[in-house]
């Protein structure tokens, strides 16, 4: 019998393979066949491929005791048309490593949920459950919303507990970045057992372990990161997105796919419930509550009523900025009174090293990668100026054009080190450390900062968005936004929302625990639009404001975008292999082609890259037209070809 086999490679169609001795083959089987030289592992697909190439037809060779769900192989399909990937790089993620299938592992033991602690709901939340379980357990998707120290997490507990006494899988989804180790002990003292944890980093063994009793249906609970999406549950009931909002579920290298979309794709295809969770739901999700497309059920108040901090706007001069002090003297004021009560002050900066350019006083010299078009940064623990694209680094000595001597560099703007060291001048005795991931190469290091953090063996913290995320300081009660103006964090249609999500974990972070909690926001424009948004803290009306904006300008999600991304060695092939692509796809039906244009950051590691941009009616579905278009294009071999569907990064 032949029978059709999906390899993990670059391919969009199953392969033709006769059945041999194997006669209970069913879609979501999976094999290992032999493919040119070598044996290849590949999954029973639905459908055959018709091809009029004549050539041998090889025979399975052997059936391993795994299979596939056959709701996986729609998905996998969906997922490919979808995102324009062909089918065999989606069956990839979904198979891992080839020894998944070989050795056998350990035994999970996921049983028994008997809670440690007894968590009540309070009125709110169980009013929150109430509605939530009122939509029932086919697919839907909801919306839980909070604000911070709320108590979703507790209420989206007491779902996932509610599918597990039903014998179901559950899924949690969190950005990468929340994967603490804070997170994960609330999840165990919860459920009275260890969650299995899913993210880049841990083991090929702990790896092989989970997929294996995932696909066999023994391990019921995954926390993961975006990647966890891709693991073969044999039988998922539930799927619950944390900080749904977080752009972070967008992939943008390789394969490129939202996971958030990705996961409602997976609930619709298999049948089950999705949660989305936030306090402050992206415009997309906003959107789709307002016109009804997905449920909604929402906490008031603050878990025990500790009260939001309290702001305080300090208006920067340009002078200062001039002398390249960034801490104003009114700040230090504030921040004084919460270092005298022992209280720990943070400093925030979304910019990592010392300065972010520089220039030669003699030669006026800038000092730029040599492989990207971006300037690079200073890094003064490293001595080093280091690109924060390509990771490129190099001493700052170099042959003045002018002078004869060596280049004198002044620094300009402000880095996380160069807030260090302003502060150490101030404050010579404290404890001042900063949390940014150049401190935090090692696990270790990491886990110490965050003990003395904790046991407030640390005044002072300065710290770029690493610090929005999940941690819980409990002496924190005076946060100190240095750059308020958000200068030089680039601009994309998301800006806005991207800030005020940010600001808005921020103010999680400060006083949990106390009534008397601050936020200082330094600015050049006390009266700028953002700023003013972040301090109504209206944001009912902030995402009512943007969706108006995005409408008048047609932007997502009132249309749909697809970018492509054109890269090239050769700066000129970039832009007139572009033009080529356009022509082409300019016959496609009801698509604006916009573009080419070069992208922000014309050049990333030595390729130079030109962007369209397709926008078209968010009813249509351009993707099939588009991938029958791209593959009739004969484009050159020199450039790399990237489609990005539902783009969040425009760099
Ligand atoms: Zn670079
Ligand atoms: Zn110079």
């Amino acid at each position: 019998m032949k029978v059709p086999v999906l390899i993990p490679r670059i391919f969009d169609h199953p392969h033709t393979y006769l059945s041999g001795k194997f006669n209970k083959l069913k879609p979501g089987s999976i094999v290992s066949v032999p493919f040119g030289k070598d044996e290849e592992i590949g999954v029973i697909w639905d459908r055959q491929e018709e091809t009029n190439r004549k050539f041998k037809i090889k025979t399975i060779l052997e059936k391993s005791k795994f299979s596939f769900n056959k709701n996986l192989i729609k998905f996998i399909n969906w997922f490919s048309v979808y995102n324009l990937v062909p089918k065999g790089m989606v069956l990839k993620m979904f198979l891992g490593d080839k020894s998944f299938l070989k050795e056998s592992s350990d035994k999970f033991s996921q049983v028994k949920i008997k809670q440690k602690n007894k968590f009540d709901l309070n009125k709110e939340q169980a009013k929150s459950l109430q509605e939530i379980n009122s939509f029932g357990n086919n697919f839907s998707v909801t919306l839980l919303q909070g604000v911070t120290g709320s108590g979703k997490t507790i209420v989206y507990f007491e779902k996932i507990k509610e599918s597990l006494k039903k014998n179901k899988q559950v899924l949690v989804l969190l950005p990468e970045i929340f994967l603490t180790n804070q997170f994960n002990q609330r999840f165990e003292e919860y459920f009275g057992f260890k969650p299995a944890i899913w993210h880049s980093k841990i083991t090929k063994k702990n790896r092989r372990n989970i997929w294996q009793n995932i696909i066999n249906g023994k391990l019921k609970l995954v926390l993961g990161a975006r990647s966890s999406l891709f693991l073969p549950f044999k039988n998922l009931g539930l799927i619950v997105v944390d900080e749904e909002h977080d752009t972070s579920y967008k992939q943008d290298d390789g394969i490129r796919y939202n996971a958030r979309d990705m996961a409602i794709s997976r609930g619709s295809i298999e049948n089950f419930p999705i949660l989305l969770s936030t306090s402050i739901p992206s415009l997309e999700t906003y959107n789709n509550v307002k016109n009804g497309k997905y449920n909604f059920t929402k906490l008031e108040k603050r878990y025990k009523n500790f009260s939001l901090p309290n702001t305080e706007i300090v208006s920067l001069n340009l002078d200062k900025k001039n002398k390249n002090i960034w801490i104003d003297i009114k700040t230090l004021n504030l921040v004084r009174t919460y270092l005298e009560k022992n209280e720990q002050v943070l400093f925030f900066l979304n910019r990592r090293g010392y300065a972010p350019f520089m220039i030669c006083k003699g030669c006026g010299g800038k000092l730029e990668c040599k492989n990207c078009s971006i300037f690079l940064t200073f890094h003064k623990h490293l001595k080093k100026a280091m690109c924060h694209h390509c990771g490129y680094k190099t001493e700052i000595n170099r042959k003045c054009g002018k002078t004869k001597l060596n280049c004198e560099f002044q620094m300009y703007g402000p880095g996380v080190e160069k807030i260090f060291y302003e502060l150490k001048q101030i404050f010579p005795e404290k404890n001042i450390r900063i949390l940014s991931s150049d401190f935090l190469s090692k696990k270790k290091e990491t886990k110490n900062l965050l003990e003395d953090i904790e046991k407030n063996k640390v005044n002072i913290l300065v710290g770029t968005q690493l610090i929005s995320k999940g941690f819980n300081f409990p002496n924190l009660n005076c946060i100190v936004v240095v750059d308020a103006d958000f200068s030089g964090m680039g601009f994309d249609l998301r800006s806005a929302e991207k800030n005020i999500q940010l600001y808005n974990q921020l103010s999680g972070r400060a006083g949990r625990f106390s009534k008397d909690s601050l936020i200082v926001y330094q600015t050049f424009d006390p009266s700028g639009k953002t700023l003013k948004n972040i301090l109504e803290n209206n944001q009912e009306k902030f995402l009512h404001e943007e969706t108006l904006l995005r409408k008048e300008k047609n932007l997502p999600p009132f249309s749909r975008l697809i970018a492509i991304i054109i890269s090239s060695k050769n700066e000129k092939e970039s832009f007139s292999e572009a033009q080529k692509i356009k022509k082409n796809l300019s016959q496609l039906n009801k698509i604006d082609i916009l573009g080419p244009v070069s992208s922000p950051i014309f050049k990333i590691k030595n390729n130079y890259r030109t962007r369209l941009l397709l926008r078209f009616n968010k009813d249509l579905f351009a993707q099939k037209a588009l991938h029958k278009m791209l593959k009739k294009i004969n484009i050159s071999k020199k450039i790399k070809l990237t489609v990005d569907v539902d783009p969040l990064n425009f760099s």
